[in-house]
């Protein structure tokens, strides 16, 4: 008999894991306890696959030889436990994909800078002229462009939660930019649980493989002292240490691999603030140990155009600079943007708090935000940290709003910053939306 697939959620991957299941002869069944999505659901008519929605039906899915579980989905919900008590493998859609592609895989995680940093690697890695596939939470899932593509190489953004259901997935570099402490509530509030799926990327490496990773991160630091790593390990550190990685000298990026240095100004790099000079030393060293010409690295550094809603410098109205950075879920990553700002800023943040502690960003918010405008059902949290602290705070109840009362506080050579440490879901239907809707009513100032 066929072997059995159930994959739980339709979204980009667990449809992708149905057409590639499919294609590789399975039986496969998805179910999905919400609606799905129009146009997933025409793919899996497509591909003659079964489904059901708004309901996980026991009976079709306590069959299964091995369950693919989608990343949005709980461990804590009822249908899981079921199945791990049926002690029937879960795995994720990366892990189920991998086992069908011979590619070379550079894979990239970390709290913060992950679609920065794959979509930098991929846009080198094409001007290298290399057959090269980007896909896992950024485009198209893994296994959809496995299904459907054929490429030598792919570069992969894999988030914490894709992480959890790996076994024996195996990159052959590994790029681990961070580990600040976010999406906590998934997490049991626990950071070493967190932590431990972060490092799920290392655990397959051979001698022959690669690991790229933060020297400036202290979580990452005291997890490689205590676990054990086949792979050779490169850091990137904004230090003057001389080490294997890449390291600072003045002004320039060292990128060091044997006895071999490559050097870049940092004044050539394209993406701006300190956080993009960690993306940009990760992609760089990846380049090199994909053994790409120092010529192409440098171009690919320097003409980069960045990705939307991150930290991305919109238009000026009026001599206010208005800058996107509607990505910035997290503290950490909000206190990157508020760290490379260099005039007074209005500062748009808020939305729904996944457990945030203002405490990091305080010192940057003295010196630098003049304006607080909390734009989420909920401001009390805001209000809470800053109130005291900032000279002005404003509540808005709309992207609107806040966007007409940045402008309204500010003035020439001051900048508005949306970066709202919080994730979207309260008013806007997710990041990018918030980010449009930004952009929208700027624009008609
Ligand atoms: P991810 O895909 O991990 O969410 P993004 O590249 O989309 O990361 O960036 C998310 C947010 O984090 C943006 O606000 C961006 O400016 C900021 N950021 C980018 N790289 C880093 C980094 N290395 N460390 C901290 N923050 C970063």
């Amino acid at each position: 008999m066929e072997e059995r697939i159930v994959i739980l959620g339709a979204g980009e991957s667990g449809t992708g894991a149905a057409v590639l299941a499919k294609k590789q002869g399975y039986d496969v069944f998805v179910s999905d306890i919400g609606k799905i999505k129009n146009h997933y659901k025409e793919i899996l008519y497509t591909y003659e696959i079964d489904w059901e929605e708004e309901k996980h039906t026991e009976r079709l899915i306590l069959n299964a030889d091995e369950v693919i579980k989608s990343p949005g989905i709980s461990e804590k919900s009822e249908i899981i436990l079921e199945i791990r008590k049926k002690d029937i493998r879960i795995i994720s859609e990366i892990e189920f994909a991998g086992r069908f592609t011979n590619a070379k895989k550079i894979c990239i995680t970390g709290s913060n800078g992950k679609t920065t940093t794959t979509s930098l690697l991929h846009h080198m890695m094409k001007k290298a002229n290399l057959n090269c596939g980007i896909a896992g939470n950024i485009g198209r899932s893994f296994a959809l462009s496995v299904a459907m593509d054929h490429y030598d190489y792919y570069v992969l953004e894999v988030s914490s939660f894709q992480l959890d259901g790996l076994y024996e997935f195996k990159p052959d570099i590994a790029i681990l930019l961070n580990i600040t402490p976010d999406h906590l509530d998934r997490y049991d509030y626990n950071l070493q649980q967190y932590v431990d799926s972060k490092l799920k990327l290392t655990q397959n490496l051979s001698e022959d493989d690669y690991f790229i990773y933060c020297s400036d991160d202290e979580i990452t630091i005291r997890e490689l002292e205590r676990i054990v790593l086949k792979a050779k390990q490169l850091g990137f550190t904004l230090k003057s240490t001389k080490q294997q990685g890449a390291y600072i000298t003045e002004g320039k990026m060292n990128l060091e691999i044997g006895k071999d240095i490559m050097t870049m100004s940092l004044n050539e790099l394209s993406l701006r603030g300190k956080h993009n000079i960690y993306n940009s030393m990760a992609a760089g060293l990846a380049g090199r140990v994909l053994e790409i010409r120092k010529e192409t690295i440098r171009q690919s550094l320097m003409d980069f155009k960045g990705v939307e809603h991150r930290l991305e410098r919109f238009i000026k109205v009026h001599g206010i600079e208005f800058i996107n950075d509607s990505k910035a879920t997290n503290v950490n990553s909000t206190w990157y943007a508020l760290e490379s700002m260099t005039t007074p800023v209005i500062w748009i943040a808020g939305g729904i708090d996944k457990g945030n502690d203002y405490s990091e960003i305080m010192e940057l918010v003295k010196e630098k935000v003049k304006v607080l405008i909390c734009l989420g059902k909920d401001n009390t949290k805001l209000h809470k940290a800053f109130d005291g602290i900032v000279e002005t705070i404003k509540d808005a109840s709309s992207m609107k709003e806040a966007v007409m009362q940045a402008y309204k506080t500010g003035a020439k050579g001051d900048t508005v910053l949306l970066s709202p440490a919080c994730a979207s879901f309260d008013l806007f239907e997710n990041y990018e939306e918030r980010g449009w809707q930004f952009k929208k009513y700027v624009r008609e100032l």
